[in-house]
C-alpha cells in the first residue's frame, strides 16, 4: 500500500529555497533585463578608481561571482522544475521511469527529478 507524499510540506521547503536563491543572486547578481528570471553576475563595486590591482580583483571576484550564480540558477532552475511540478501534479514522479521517487530523496532534495536508481 502506498502512503500518500506530503506535497505541502514539499512545497513549503521549495517555496523557501526559492526566496533564498532569489536572496542570493540579488547579492552577487543582478537580474539580466532582456531575459526574465535571468541574473548577470556583478562585479564588486570599491567606490575608487580602479588601479590594475583592483581591476584584477575585480575581474577574480567577477569570474567568482559568474561561477556562484551559474550554481545558484542550475539550482534556481531545479527548484522552479519541481514547484511546475507540483502544478501539474507530477511531483514525486521520476523523470526517467515515471516511478515514485523515494521519500527518503524527497527528504533529501525536495527538487529531486529522478528516482534513487535514474539520478544524474
Ligand atoms: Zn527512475
Amino acid at each position: 500500500m502506498m502512503r500518500r507524499m506530503n506535497i505541502p510540506h514539499y512545497k513549503e521547503r521549495l517555496e523557501a529555497e526559492k526566496a533564498k536563491l532569489e536572496a542570493g543572486m540579488g547579492n552577487v547578481g543582478r537580474k539580466n533585463p532582456r531575459v526574465p528570471g535571468d541574473y548577470e553576475p556583478v562585479g564588486s563595486e570599491t567606490g575608487v578608481e580602479a588601479d590594475t590591482i583592483d581591476q584584477a580583483l575585480t575581474i577574480t571576484s567577477f569570474e567568482n561571482n559568474e561561477g556562484i550564480l551559474r550554481d545558484l540558477e542550475a539550482r534556481y532552475d531545479a527548484v522552479l522544475a519541481a514547484l511546475a511540478r507540483i502544478e501539474k501534479g507530477t511531483y514525486g514522479l521520476c523523470s526517467v521511469c515515471g516511478g515514485k521517487i523515494e521519500k527518503a530523496r524527497l527528504d533529501a532534495d525536495p527538487a529531486a527529478a529522478t528516482c534513487t536508481a535514474h539520478r544524474g
